[in-house]
């Protein structure tokens, strides 16, 4: 039992990833199937994923699955 592995019903948080833009975003694991909130692509139970606001100001945050926003997950922590 990983500290980090906190469950919210949907998605498990694997820790910090970076995005081809060389952002930093947080990565999760899907317990459940989700659909992607971009492209409606399935994502699988044990996919990584990411979260993004369809548009600015969002409240509602969608799943984006790894084909719309690939995932660089790193091992390093939370560090900066
Ligand atoms: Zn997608």
């Amino acid at each position: 039992m990983a500290l980090e592995e906190r469950k919210n019903g949907k998605s498990k948080r694997v820790g910090l990833a970076t995005l081809p833009t060389g952002a930093i975003t947080t990565a999760y694991r899907a317990v459940v199937d989700l659909t992607c909130g971009a492209c409606g692509h399935p994502i699988q139970l044990g996919e990584l994923f990411s979260r993004h606001a369809p548009h600015k100001g969002a409240i509602h945050v969608a799943p984006a699955c790894t084909r719309c926003r690939p995932l660089r997950v790193s091992d390093a922590g939370e560090g900066l």
